[in-house]
């Protein structure tokens, strides 16, 4: 798989495409995705990450100053009470940038709070007094079992280590980093590994947000494990609520999310577009062109990088656009 570098030269602006960049959804936290590398390959992965991806064909990894200064202008539009997510599609941790990029995020006035996902293997005493320093304030730790056969399988590693990860988790508990677990529950598959969590987030004393398993068109599925639906999947967490006198259910109002201003739609569902074609995209026979300051993810086509065409926008959600030719 090819590395492709974006910086301010590729002419790829950060607002537009889903793996790369920062996403507005219109409320106070804003997602930051300066990489599509991960070290792990979950059998679960929304996003397909990893060395055993299947559909894609390529990586990408934002320049730390070019990504800053789309930050600095979307967190000056939002105003004051920003929450920066770095969520990544990949792991934020293999973004060899990361304490530049807090650090760059920390000047930011707007911006009162940092979060970032991990699942913690990159971790260790070392880095996270480094996370500590640069100023971030949270870290969603991905944990989906305390039983090592179990992780490998579960992260598609051999070389996974649980007490590693359980090590990591409990020294940013003991940092002035507040820790939440944040395993994925696989229906019939690690429930009473997500037990022990629970119960690890008790000894801790910190907070655990269980994720539903979900499935997208190119993630990766669990053969046998069906996708629940939100009743069904707040019943359980219920019943564990009952089980071990903890709250589970957690909405916006326990990460302090709250609507605000959005930044400015600039394409609408059906309109059509001449858009610059810059780079191959993350999937194979996807591009990456630009138009009005805003990337653009062609789908299924075969334009060539350095075209101009003419793309019908198919989405528009939260400022994400994808594309076909027409
Ligand atoms: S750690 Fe996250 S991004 Fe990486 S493979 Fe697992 S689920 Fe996907």
């Amino acid at each position: 798989m090819a590395l492709i570098k974006i910086d301010k030269e590729s002419g790829i602006p950060l607002i537009g495409s889903v793996f790369i960049g920062v996403i507005d959804r219109g409320s106070n936290l804003i997602q930051i995705r300066p990489t599509t590398i991960c070290n792990l390959n979950c059998i679960f992965c929304s996003t397909d990450a990893g060395s055993k991806s299947r559909f894609h064909v390529n990586q990408f990894e934002v320049d730390v100053n070019y990504l800053l200064e789309w930050i600095k202008e979307i967190v000056k539009f939002k105003g004051e009470g920003v929450e920066a997510n770095i969520d990544s599609v990949g792991e934020a941790m293999c973004y060899k940038d990361i304490i530049k990029l807090i650090k760059g995020i920390k000047k930011l006035k707007e911006v009162k709070r940092i979060s970032m996902q991990s699942n913690g293997m990159l971790l260790d005493k070392t880095k996270i007094k480094e996370l500590e320093k640069a100023g971030i304030n949270k870290i969603n730790l991905s944990l989906h079992s305390l039983d090592e056969n179990k992780n490998k399988i579960l992260t598609g590693c051999n070389t996974y280590n649980t007490k590693k990860v359980i090590k990591n988790a409990e020294l940013i508990n003991k940092s002035k980093i507040e820790l939440l677990l944040a395993p994925v529950w696989l229906p019939g598959f690690n429930n009473e590994d997500v037990e022990d969590i629970i119960k690890l987030s008790k000894k801790l004393n910190c907070k655990i947000g269980i994720q539903k398993y979900e499935l997208y068109k190119y993630g990766r599925k669990v053969r046998k494990i069906k996708e629940l639906n939100y009743w069904k999947f707040y019943r359980k967490l219920e019943e564990w609520e009952r089980k071990f006198d903890v709250k589970l259910k957690l909405g916006p109002i326990d990460f302090k999310i709250k609507r605000t201003k959005r930044i400015p739609k600039v394409f609408e569902l059906n309109d059509k577009v001449i858009v610059d074609i810059k780079m191959p995209g993350w999937i194979d026979g996807e591009l990456m062109g630009v138009s009005k300051n805003r990337a653009i993810n062609i789908v299924n086509s075969n334009l060539k990088v350095g075209q101009r065409a003419k793309v019908k926008i198919i989405n528009a959600k939260n400022e994400l656009y994808i594309a076909k030719t027409i």
